[in-house]
């Protein structure tokens, strides 16, 4: 079994595009694992020596764009999807979206991260060049969780996460 690294966030911050990103540069293969919750995307990332397996909670985004204001059925299965992965996971990845700035579903979703006791990295995304980083970033300080602006479209700092990430697996 190798490590396990969870993105965890509300729908729509960008959990998807980052996983495919970082897939790629690793030449990664995802693949279905029988037994486990459907709705969680597995994908081996090989990072210079550093192997892990990288879950995407992949159903919510569709349900999320066919359904704008979230009902409170679906807010719930977020939450269980979040818990889940975050009990299987060795380390997080908690993305947040630095367009939009801090939701109430972050700061539950963060509070289910703390409480986890797990390593975690919080990633501002849509920060889509260094120009920006600042404004969008100050929302999330208060979270009193390690942050880095991201852009997972364009690619900006995904470096440095390829880098912290082989640090806490
Ligand atoms: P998920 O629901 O968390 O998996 O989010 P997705 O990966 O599906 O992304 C949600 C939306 O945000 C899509 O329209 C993406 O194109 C957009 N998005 C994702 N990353 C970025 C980013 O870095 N910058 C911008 N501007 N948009 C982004
Ligand atoms: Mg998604």
């Amino acid at each position: 079994m190798l490590p396990i690294v969870a993105l965890v966030g509300r729908p729509n911050v960008g959990k998807s595009t980052l996983f495919n990103r970082l897939l790629r540069k690793s030449r990664a293969i995802t693949h279905d694992m029988p037994g486990v919750t459907r709705d969680r995307i597995y994908g081996e990332c090989q990072m210079n020596d550093v192997k892990f397996d990288l879950v995407d909670t992949g159903g919510m985004v569709l349900e999320s764009e066919a359904t704008p204001e979230l009902s409170k059925d679906f807010e719930d299965e977020i939450f269980e999807q979040a818990r889940e992965a975050i009990e299987e996971a060795n380390a997080i990845i908690f993305v947040v979206d630095g367009k939009e700035g801090l939701t109430p579903l972050d700061q539950q979703a963060a509070e289910y991260v703390r409480r986890s006791g797990k390593p975690v990295m919080m990633l501002v995304n849509k920060v889509d060049g260094s120009e920006f980083s600042a404004a969008m970033t100050s929302d999330f300080h208060i979270m009193g969780l390690d942050l880095l602006p991201v852009s997972a479209a364009h690619g900006y700092n995904l470096s440095e996460v390829r880098k912290r990430v082989r640090q806490f697996v």
